[in-house]
């Protein structure tokens, strides 16, 4: 596979470089359109509405409101025969209110593109429509998969995939930008890359009463201080060390008076994994626990154990293509100054349920801010650097083509 590597030619590549490039100012006036108006997962018809407008006058197929929500599929058909490949980015904003001060903040209230989504659909829009006008050059079909509510599961690729949004494609590839990596970083790891994920929520319920009178109640505050604590062990005795696993209780709602015993707690958690093996492991002994906290401690457990996106599996083959294309181009993407082929990332992305069924590679591109400072994805102060727009419109489009011209 990777000694077949046939690479598209340099003439096409630095046509799309050239076009990327006279596009950027455009990309970016895009990006902060979108973000100035984000909308919620699932309810992004007017984000939805945009993108399908900026099509209009294209010799393209365009498939709006596809799947449960707002998604809009384009498909760009060179003419001639060859493999079809997918290309993802999401478009919803998170429920976060803006505090980065930019005079392109969002305009909509509690709403902000908290993640960057705004950059991956600016980019992707620009990056179509240049590989659209360089069709001629290329064999095969590019189908553009814009695809909304990423972040609130179910998330929007499941309903994409029932309404066939895969139907007749060889591979897909997606990219995150990613701002605690530096600007010039592209990552693109093979095998498992960014975590499975499962929460719970769970309410322990004792018997209220008197703060001098422990004995005659049962206190629910200590039976949930023990479990917070030993849950902890599932991960450090019971999961392979080798993967990578997390348990969190983000929620431990122990609001009440100094001298009143709790009746009830209530307890909420999130769980991660690179290993869908190590959602059972983590899953059977958690609820084990919650049984033995019963007898323990007298109490009764109500849990909701649930699990959503899958752990997220780079396809080896496709990385291998990806990495060789990339190596390749190196010395034509000067902004391309380190390509990492470890990094795994612990979130979790429902770009996972692409690539479960078919080939699929996700990516991350370095969007630090040049000065260093970064805040994590989903902060309400969280910036990019633009500047990693156009790298990963050339990042994408280059793996495209020598996609394209290998198959
Ligand atoms: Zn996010
Ligand atoms: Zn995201």
């Amino acid at each position: 596979m990777i000694e077949n590597n046939v690479f598209a030619s340099q003439a096409l590549k630095d046509k799309l470089y050239a076009k990327i490039e006279a596009k950027t100012d455009r990309m970016i006036a895009i990006r902060r359109q979108l973000h100035e108006h984000p909308e919620l997962s699932f309810k992004e018809k007017t984000t939805g509405a945009f993108i399908a407008n900026f099509y209009q006058g294209k010799d393209v197929q365009v498939q709006a409101n596809f799947g449960d929500g707002y998604g809009v599929v384009v498909t760009i058909d060179s003419g001639k025969p060859g493999k079809t490949l997918a290309l993802r980015a999401d478009f919803d904003g998170l429920p976060v209110q803006e505090e980065t001060g930019l005079p392109f903040a969002s305009q909509n209230t509690g709403v902000m593109h908290a993640c960057g989504h705004d950059g991956h659909t600016a980019y992707m829009l620009i990056l179509a429509e240049s590989l659209y006008e360089l069709k001629d050059d290329w064999a095969g079909k590019i189908k553009i998969v814009h695809q909304p509510a990423e972040e609130t599961p179910p998330g929007g690729a499941l309903g994409m995939i029932k309404a066939g949004v895969l139907d007749g494609v060889d591979a897909i590839i997606g990219v995150h930008g990613w701002a605690p990596v530096p600007y010039g970083t592209v990552q693109c790891t093979a095998g498992p890359v960014m975590t499975g994920r499962s929460s719970f929520k769970m309410t322990i319920h004792g018997k209220g009463g008197h703060g001098s009178a422990p004995h005659l109640a049962n206190d629910a505050n200590v039976a949930a201080s023990y479990f917070v604590t030993i849950a902890q062990t599932i991960i450090s005795r019971r999961t392979d060390p080798f993967d990578m696993c997390t348990l969190t209780f983000g929620n431990f709602d122990g609001k009440g008076s100094f001298n009143v015993i709790k009746d009830a707690v209530f307890l909420e958690g999130d769980v991660r994994f690179m290993r869908d093996e190590a959602r059972e492991i983590i899953e059977t002994n958690f609820k084990r626990m919650v049984k033995g906290l019963e007898l323990m401690f007298d109490v009764k457990v109500d849990l909701f154990y649930d699990s959503d996106y899958p752990v997220l599996n780079n396809d080896t083959d496709l990385a291998a293509t990806i990495q060789n294309s990339l190596r390749h181009s190196h010395s034509h993407i000067q902004e391309l100054t380190n390509l990492d082929t470890i990094t795994r990332n612990t979130a979790s992305e429902d770009f996972a349920y692409f690539a479960q069924k078919i080939p699929g590679v996700y990516l991350f591109v370095g969007e630090m801010p040049d000065d260093g400072i970064f805040y994590p994805h989903h902060s309400p102060k969280f910036v990019i650097n633009e500047k990693a727009l156009p790298l990963a419109a050339k990042t994408v489009g280059v793996a495209a083509l020598d996609f394209l011209a290998t198959h």
